[in-house]
């Protein structure tokens, strides 16, 4: 079985210390690509050196697909002229293939201020013209505002295609966004047992909306949520690191809620994530 995770901040530095051996179990757990979304600046060009020293697959270590962009929730750290940076990296690196994390966040309060609000409404559009003008689909980060995404990408006129990453609408927003060209990324939190909305959108929407992501270190599986991986048990106020090695967990939740078979569902989401993000 060979699966994408379409989206997994392995540069962050929750995977200093064992990053290769995290690469390690994830192949082992079936995983053949991932794709690395960006979310500051001062951490491409480290993540385009990471993805390019996995640039094929190997026994030990999936192959890494590199994304850039300016990630909503990091507002205060972006400077106009990381648009410009932006720019000129993506017309210097073929081997990116999408522009994200973009998008916009009303979940944090010191995110819906007005002038907040404005810039990460700016920072978006102007990503999403970059986009365009590249030709390059998108990875989405949406909380709290899928009339406001989905307004955006009408109004730069996107085309490309792309990821709605970690949806967690309606199955009315679901077609919705489907109708624009994206398709939905569902990770940990389908695994939950509480989780009867995102159940909802996994069961009503044809297999070729979905593609499988983990977005670690974040958004850990249920099965997982309570055990580090090294074994220990979680203690309160602790948070457990998502794996990309994890991936599999949110494909047997799929396959116990949906009529098609793990290898049918595994191989759908695989072509499903390598269409959406034309990768090679
Ligand atoms: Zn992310």
């Amino acid at each position: 079985m060979e699966l994408i995770d379409s989206h997994c901040h392995l540069d962050a530095p929750e995977f200093d210390a064992d990053r290769e051996s995290v690469l390690a179990a994830a192949r082992a757990a079936g995983v053949s690509g991932i794709v690395v979304p960006a979310y500051v600046a001062s951490r491409w060009h480290s993540l385009l050196r990471l993805c390019r020293a996995h640039s094929r697959a190997t026994a030990a270590a999936p192959r890494l697909w590199p994304a850039l962009g300016l990630h909503p929730v990091h507002l205060a750290a972006h400077v106009d002229a990381d648009l410009d940076a932006l720019a000129a990296l993506l017309a210097a690196s073929p081997d990116v293939v999408a522009v994200g994390e973009i998008g916009l966040d009303r979940f944090l309060p010191e995110l819906v201020t007005d002038a907040a609000w404005a810039r990460q409404k700016a920072l978006f559009e102007a990503q999403l013209d970059l986009a365009r003008q590249r030709d390059l689909p998108v990875i989405l980060h949406a909380r709290r505002c899928h009339a406001d995404i989905q307004a955006s990408l009408k109004r730069t006129r996107h085309v490309s295609g792309g990821i709605l990453h970690a949806f967690s609408g309606s199955v009315e927003e679901a077609g919705q966004y489907r109708r624009l060209g994206l398709h939905l990324g569902l990770g940990g939190p389908l695994t939950y047992p509480q989780s009867a909305r995102l159940r909802a959108v996994a069961t009503s929407l044809p297999l070729d909306a979905f593609v499988l992501e983990t977005d670690a270190p974040d958004l850990v599986p249920f099965r997982h949520c309570d055990q580090h991986g090294d074994g220990r048990e979680r203690q309160p106020g602790e948070r457990v690191r998502n794996s990309p090695a994890y991936l599999p967990d949110v494909l047997d939740c799929f396959a116990e809620i949906r009529p098609e078979s793990r290898e049918t569902l595994a191989e759908a989401f695989s072509r499903n994530a390598m269409q959406a993000l034309r990768l090679g």
